[in-house]
């Protein structure tokens, strides 16, 4: 397999000429594992840890390498390489994991199209679409619905209008992965050098897909056995899958577990007809509540916009205000033990200097 067809480019090629030394080669990230890293090289497939320069200079989590992205490694031999740096990613799928901390977790970079996959079933959840729409909005990919057992649907028409309102311009895709119909329509977006990743709830077909698309059954596939630091043996297998056909899919467990409150900039654009029609408003800080003159209450009472979609508009602006908060509180302490530290500091030299002159 050729670097093309992994995704290389001139644009690629000039940010790795700008990054790394001509000794290094660049490489594409197909699995993370617990302290190593499968990369796929013009060569072949190898194994490979940070160097110990970059592990120390990380900053954020964000900064370690994720499948999908672009490294400059060292190849020492033996299929064993070590990475000397992460290229600048050109769109990131990425979680902000609300722990202790508010980190930035990226989930996969460099995915060109990513399908918002959903079941034709009681499944089915205009909402939801809408929540997974902002996500990838966010992430600087493509989005395209995709409407999956279509042998079970009632009335797919209907639900096709419906995303009309939700996802204008958003290219929808009605297939069945059973059935076999519809698949050749997702071909386009899989052509050389292309990567798509799946997004969708638990059971909606996204792995039956994924295997038609491989064009076989996957098994639990050849599990790859490998030594991690401490010697003891891990398994697992591929998350980023070559179709013969030259495109690429990153299906991981991460982008399973995607959590559909973790959106960001992705919440204008996806109610961007709610930013537009807030413009009329008459107060600049509206918030649509209760405010005379609010023309986004205006929209819902003449039947323009859906109480519905106002409402999700609401939770997801709540939920952002929450992560803000979150996001604001760390800042506040960091900031506080810097300034302790520099009283610490302060104190400690005025100490040191008083016995010095003692
Ligand atoms: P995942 O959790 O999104 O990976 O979903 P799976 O691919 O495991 O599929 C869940 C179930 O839905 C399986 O029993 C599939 O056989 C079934 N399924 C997948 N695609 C279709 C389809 O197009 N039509 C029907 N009727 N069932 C499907
Ligand atoms: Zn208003």
């Amino acid at each position: 397999m050729n670097l093309l067809e992994l995704g290389w480019n001139a644009d690629w090629q000039r940010g790795f000429n700008q990054l790394a030394s001509p000794e290094l080669a660049p490489a594409r990230v197909i699995s993370v594992l617990k302290d190593h890293y499968r990369l796929r090289m013009e060569t072949g497939e190898v194994l490979a840890k940070l160097s110990g320069r970059y592990s120390f200079e990380v900053g954020t989590r964000s900064e370690l390498p994720a499948v999908g992205d672009w490294v400059a490694v060292e190849d020492i031999g033996a299929n064993r390489a070590i990475i000397h740096h992460v290229l600048p990613r050109r769109t990131k799928v990425s979680r902000k994991a609300a722990g202790r901390e508010l980190e930035e977790q990226v989930i996969a970079a460099n995915v060109d199209t990513v399908f918002i996959i959903s079941a034709l079933t009681h499944e089915f959840n205009v909402r939801r679409i809408e929540r997974y729409l902002a996500l990838v909005w966010d992430s600087g990919a493509q989005p395209v619905i995709v409407l999956n057992k279509a042998d079970m649907a009632t009335d797919i028409a209907a639900t096709t209008a419906e995303l009309e309102f939700v996802a204008p311009g958003v290219s929808v895709h009605v297939m069945s992965a059973t059935e076999g119909f519809g698949l050749d329509s997702l071909q386009g977006y899989l052509t050389p050098g292309q990567t798509v990743a799946f997004v969708g709830s638990s059971g909606v077909g996204k792995s039956t897909i994924l295997n038609r698309l491989l064009g076989q059954e996957l098994q639990p596939t050849l599990p790859v056995r490998e030594h991690d630091d401490r010697g003891r043996h891990t398994t697992t297998s591929r998350q980023l899958f070559a179709l013969s056909n030259g495109g690429m899919v990153i299906d991981t467990p991460g982008m399973r577990e995607l959590q559909l409150w973790e959106v960001d900039d992705g919440l204008a654009s996806a109610f961007d007809d709610i930013e537009e029609m807030a413009t009329g408003c008459r107060y600049r800080d509206c918030a649509h509540k209760s405010e005379p003159g609010c023309a986004v209450r205006g929209a819902v009472d003449s039947g323009l916009l859906a109480q519905a979609r106002l409402e999700n508009f609401f939770k997801l602006q709540a939920e952002q205000k929450f992560l803000d908060r979150k996001l604001d509180v760390q800042v506040d302490q960091s900031e506080k033990s810097r300034i302790k530290k520099l009283c610490n500091n302060a104190r400690e030299a005025s100490r040191r200097k008083r016995t010095t002159s003692m």
